[in-house]
């Protein structure tokens, strides 16, 4: 990147209110047919008209052709039900209704990788796209054919690296992996999770990255946060080993969070997205708020590796202040460039 700090969101930007509900997440469809593939496509250029806008400096798609981070990209796979689903415990926190897996898993075809030549055309901006990894995959659906979590991952990190490969030949620079689940599963994560996110990023040359984070600012995360304790140390247990593997970027939380930015040190020499804004509070940042925070970072992580972000999508807050916020971002982190401008 030729730019110090590098702006970017970490996906999901909230949808306009014609295309589908606004502030919820599974949020359905307003639109049908060739109605609903035009109005993604608008979408898509909002999305990418309002980054522009507030100066961001990597642009994602705002996940605006998706209904949900993981299951949209499950939807497009076969040998998963989607008609009989089961209520199944995600996270080890809430119910979710989630498909079933009834036989061996395929991409048939590519998911999103029309989305991505759309996006490709509309900006000569280095472009990031998201994916689900694949544990997070295993944890969101129920499994009735594999009966073993990493077997399944396994093979949902096969057909992923099928998808990265098709969005790197479609330009796109960065491809980011949602590991929610890493923050819960850690000795999972150590025993499997990260060698089916390796297999994953096989052969891969654009840059990579794994977002892991502590959701969404919904209701049963902010409880989940609550007992937590004073110091959230989740990220200690599977950073050493993020950092051993081939991850070009880690994306992380940080903002109003009680994560101790010291344990970016265990990520030293990698590329780190720090979450500079919050995504489970409505109030937009101020531009010294987010520089703060970025500021803090710069004993762990050196300068020419940070890369402000958000901590999470911003799907569930409303337009107005995912604007706002997308603007702060830009501003904060123009007030630490200043001060390192020569
Ligand atoms: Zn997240």
């Amino acid at each position: 990147m030729n730019i110090l700090l590098p702006t970017s969101i970490v996906g999901s930007l909230p949808k306009p209110a014609w295309l589908a509900p606004p502030e919820k997440l599974w949020s359905p469809w307003i639109l049908e047919g060739d109605k609903l593939m035009e109005g993604k496509q608008d979408a898509l250029r909002i999305a990418l008209q309002e980054q522009l806008l507030a100066g961001a400096d990597i642009i994602c798609d705002g996940e605006q052709t998706r209904q949900h981070f993981v299951t949209t990209f499950i939807e497009h796979l076969s040998g998963v039900d989607f008609e009989n689903r089961k209520i199944v415990k995600i996270r080890n926190r809430y119910d979710a209704s989630v498909p079933v897996v009834v036989n061996e898993i395929a991409r048939q075809k590519a998911v999103f990788v029309d989305d991505a030549k759309f996006l490709r055309k509309q900006t000569d901006k280095p472009i990031k796209w998201a994916l689900p990894g694949p544990m997070t995959m295993v944890d969101t659906l129920y499994d009735a054919h594999y009966k073993s979590r990493e077997k399944l991952a396994w093979e949902f990190a096969k057909v992923l690296n099928e998808e990265a490969k098709e969005l790197q030949a479609a330009g796109v620079d960065i491809i980011q992996f949602d590991e929610p689940a890493f923050n819960v599963f850690f000795d999972e994560v150590n025993d499997w999770g990260m060698a089916a996110l390796e297999r994953a990023i096989d052969g891969l040359h654009c840059e990579t990255a794994v977002h892991v984070c502590y959701g969404y600012g919904i209701q049963a995360n902010n409880h989940w946060k609550k007992t937590l304790g004073s110091e959230w140390r989740q990220y200690e247990e599977i950073f050493p080993k993020i950092q051993k593997s081939n991850i070009d970027i880690v994306s992380l939380e940080c903002h109003n969070s009680n994560v101790p930015v010291s344990l970016i040190e265990l990520v030293r020499g990698k590329k780190v997205m720090v979450g500079a804004i919050d995504v489970a509070s409505a109030k937009i940042e101020t531009p010294e708020e987010v520089a703060d925070t970025l500021r803090r970072t710069l004993e762990f992580v050196n300068i020419e590796n940070l890369y402000p972000s958000t901590n999470c999508g911003m799907a569930p807050l409303s337009r107005n202040i995912a604007r706002g916020k997308l603007s702060a971002l830009s501003a904060g982190a123009k007030i630490i460039r200043n001060e390192f401008a020569i």
